[in-house]
């Protein structure tokens, strides 16, 4: 049976709970593979912690002191919290005794301030070894078969501290020689080695350990290499740049070098190479989500549906360019160039030459700017003198992105439609190189624009799992909050089915607003709009709004207010959609409706108002697929008012009216004024709007409201005298009632539409009638059409409640966000 080796990075191995996770997986891949190779990093955060602490020493300040001491501390409480008190004191000497050359060398480098680099090396190299070590005595503990590895002993190098070559003709055989049982859970040091002549300790370089996980699968052979680190595989661009990255499930080896070799931090670059010699299988995968598949590495990444893999950046470049008329045709110039940043010790990034031969242009780390300069300036110092040549030019404070894909090959107008895609979003390129190989266009941008370039090419080349909307929501009343809370609770469903993530950018209430790029935390927005000290104002809210120009908005407005709906046509203009349960705006004059009718279709920016009409209920969608396809909309009638319709469905000779509307108003389902449902001032707007959207030009005065009320309850002027002059009616109420009851009727407060008029009134209606069965608070609509001539179309069902109006409204915002 082969090997399989493991690698756990920093996070992963980050303290106790965590290590005793990886154990569990350990265990159970033992289970599956047999034979193991466990390679981990430190503890997160302990190879800066230690650096710093040999850092400090080097300046003298005593406060190397406090950091070494933190050390020690994070690495008892690990041995004691994974250990157990039995099994940590009997190893707690052994901790301490490895620590003693530790505090000498440290007091050392305090003494004679100074530390090499390989001073270093020996100071950092004790972050991986307390894990291994600390690990394999758990894996021991449980019963297992397990060793610890010090790669000092078995990885062999050359004397560039810091960042060493390895030597693998010597470390292979070692390597085979020490991890020869097949039946022991080998634990091993990453990052670490040793110089092969000396055995003094080296470093792999910073997140060396994946290479080193490498270096060990290779010499072994091993049947596949995992590296598990905190997130799911390589994603399609750097997840802390680029929210939407997401998993990529396969890549190719040159396809992964690239990747890391442009900035990818989740695999350290040399990693590849070693496993693509040996051809051996890469998994990277997620240690806090192993269901996860990750993203497997291998000689032929099958499946690939883009046209590119991923998308890298390298932050801090310096473009270095070298241009003169007396560089044309001129051989050796390129070669003296790269061999003088050579002899420096300067990791060129990227090259471009112009076809031209006038220029040549080369990108390099900011850190050595000062170095390149001077190191050309030197070597063409003759033709700079003679003015063949200029002095160098040096431009820092640059980005280097890559667009990485072995499906770039052959694919005509990736290049075209990359700059397109920056050209659009106005971020002006400052050099370009394409590898040969196809695999890879690199391009420089400045600093500040590498946000918006990753994020620009990244929606434009890949297929996102969602699509992010950004919401500005006006009102956090009752419907408001509820559709807040909507939002947290289906998080999940919403993001699944509807491939939507909405964010929250702006939100007000009557008091105070509150922004962010980056979205208001759903779940204390309250408290955070308490804080705010921004006072709110709709016209600064819609400034700002535009101001962050997101690509799919939806403003949604909770509020009754009158004034809002006045800002409509400002919103539409700037292509922010709208979604609200407000009737004003469709309700006030004809012409103001035409208005906002004709902008949203002329803008193509949808204004949705369904939960205008029977909160969650589907009426005027339905309308709207009536007349859209032809249907001639003859008359409506409907029961619109929840409130008094929880009334009148309630309403017996056995109580008294008035009692059932105070119980209604007790209940939440009326206005805190009830006169406003019972007068039919509400009924009467959304009657409006189903005209209108029936196909109607339809004014308030066209719809006559049969008042329930008599003129004294009407013009009472508190509430409390209201309910006086509504019990004076009582015996008005009890008769109506009773003449129901007689003829076998049910009273129902109905409004209709036909030839031009409407009516609002209280109807005795017969059994026959379909308003006659309504219960609770039900509301109904019965349309009549050319159509729907001789059975009509009715839609029924609950018609108030803030549950059912913000799911409304979610469903809206919803299939909003699909056509945005
Ligand atoms: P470990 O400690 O496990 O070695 P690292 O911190 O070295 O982990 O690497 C993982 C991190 O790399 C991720 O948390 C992520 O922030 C970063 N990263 C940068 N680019 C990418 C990318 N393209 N795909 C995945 N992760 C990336
Ligand atoms: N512990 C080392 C570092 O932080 C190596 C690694 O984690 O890969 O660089
Ligand atoms: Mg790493």
């Amino acid at each position: 049976m082969r090997m399989r080796v493991l690698k756990f990075g920093g996070t992963s191995v980050a303290d106790a709970q965590r290590l005793k996770l990886v154990s569990d997986i350990v265990q159970s891949k033992q289970k599956k593979h047999k034979s193991l190779c466990v390679v981990v990093s430190a503890f997160s955060g302990m190879t800066d912690l230690l650096l710093q602490t040999v850092n400090f020493a080097q300046s003298n300040e005593t406060s190397y002191k406090d950091t070494y001491d933190q050390f020690i501390l994070k690495v008892h409480d690990v041995a004691q919290e994974l250990l157990g008190r039995d099994t940590y004191s009997s190893i707690k000497t052994e901790l301490d005794d490895n620590h003693v050359s530790l505090q000498n060398l440290l007091a050392g480098v305090a003494l004679i301030q100074e530390a090499s680099p390989k001073t270093k090396d020996y100071v950092v190299s004790f972050g991986e070894r307390n894990c291994a070590f600390l690990l394999a005595t758990y894996l021991q503990m449980l019963g297992h078969k397990s060793a610890y590895i010090d790669a000092r002993k078995v990885i062999k190098t050359d004397g560039s501290y810091g960042s060493a070559i390895v030597d693998f003709e010597l470390t292979t055989p070692l390597i085979k020689k020490h991890l020869s049982d097949k039946d022991t859970i080998y634990i091993a040091t990453g990052f670490i080695g040793s110089e092969k002549i000396s055995g003094v300790t080296t470093t792999l370089g910073r997140g060396g350990s994946d290479y080193s996980a490498a270096i060990f699968a290779a010499a072994l052979d091993a049947s596949a290499l995992e590296i598990w680190t905190d997130v799911d595989g390589v994603l399609t661009s750097d997840p802390r740049k680029v929210k939407k990255a997401y998993s990529i499930p396969e890549l190719s080896y040159l396809e992964a070098a690239e990747m890391s070799h442009f900035g990818a931090k989740v695999l350290y670059a040399p990693t590849i190479r070693p496993v693509k010699e040996k051809n051996i299988p890469t998994i990277i995968k997620n240690t806090f989500n192993p269901e996860h598949p990750g993203t497997l590495i291998h000689h032929e990444a099958k499946d690939q549906t883009g046209i590119i893999s991923g998308l890298s950046s390298i932050n801090n470049v310096t473009l270095v360019s070298l241009q003169g008329s007396g560089m044309q045709g001129v051989p050796g110039i390129a070669y003296r160039l790269f061999k003088c940043i050579a002899d420096g010790q300067i990791n060129v990034i990227m090259i471009t030459q112009a076809s031209s031969e006038h220029s040549i242009c080369i990108a390099i780390s900011d850190n050595d700017e000062k170095s390149a300069e001077s190191h050309i300036n030197k070597e063409f110092e003759l033709e700079i003198q003679q003015r063949l040549i200029d002095p160098v030019k040096l431009r820092s404070g640059l980005c280097l992105l890559a667009v990485i894909g072995e499906n770039m090959k052959n694919s005509p107008g990736v290049a075209g439609k990359l700059f397109e895609t920056l050209g659009k979003n106005g971020i002006n390129v400052e050099a370009i190189a394409q590898g040969s190989s196809e695999l890879n266009i690199t391009f420089a941008v400045e600093q500040e624009d590498e946000s918006q370039a990753l994020n620009a090419v990244h929606d434009a080349f890949f297929l996102s799992e969602y699509k992010t909307v950004h919401l500005f929501v006006v009102g956090i009343g009752l419907i408001g909050s509820t559709l807040i809370r909507q939002m947290i609770n289906n998080h999940d469903s919403i993001r699944k089915n509807s491939k939507v993530e909405l964010v929250i950018n702006g939100i007000s209430n009557s008091k105070k607003m509150l922004f962010s790029e980056d979205g208001v935390s759903m779940d204390n927005y309250k408290e955070q709009l308490e804080h705010s000290q921004v006072s709110a104002g709709i016209e600064k809210f819609i400034d700002r709004m535009i101001q962050m120009n997101f690509a799919h908005s939806i403003f949604v407005d909770n509020t009754a207010s009158k004034v809002i709906p006045e800002h409509y046509s400002r919103i539409m203009e700037n292509n922010i959609a709208i979604s609200t349960p407000n009737k004003i705006a469709l309700s006030s004059g004809m012409s103001q409706y035409k208005k906002l009718k004709a902008l949203s279709g002329a803008m193509n920016i949808p204004l949705n108002f369904e939960t205008n009409v029977g909160a969650g209920l589907p009426v005027i969608s339905t309308l709207k697929s009536l007349t859209m396809t032809g249907d001639k909309i003859s008359k409506i009638q409907a029961v619109l008012s929840g409130s008094v319709s929880y009334i009148f469905n309630n309403f017996t000779s056995n109580v008294d009216f008035m009692d059932l509307v105070k119980e209604a108003q007790e209940k939440g389902l009326t206005e805190p004024d009830p006169r406003e449902d019972l007068s039919g001032a509400d009924v009467k707007r959304k009657m409006l709007i189903l005209a209108r959207e029936s196909g109607f030009d339809v004014e308030d005065e066209d719809i006559e409201i049969k008042s329930l009320l008599s003129d004294a309850c009407i013009n009472a002027d508190s509430v409390d005298d209201f309910y006086k002059e509504l019990e004076k009616d009582t015996p008005r109420y009890k008769e109506m009632i009773l003449k129901a009851e007689a003829a076998e009727e049910h009273l129902r407060f109905i409004a209709s539409y036909e030839n031009g008029r409407g009516t609002i009134s209280l109807q005795s209606v017969d059994s026959q009638n379909p308003f006659y069965g309504l219960s609770g608070s039900d509301n109904m609509i019965v349309i009549h059409s050319s159509r729907y001539n001789d059975t009509p179309l009715v839609i029924r069902g609950p018609g108030a409640g803030a549950e059912v109006t913000a799911a409304g409204l979610l469903a809206e915002i919803l299939s909003m966000s699909s056509v945005l």
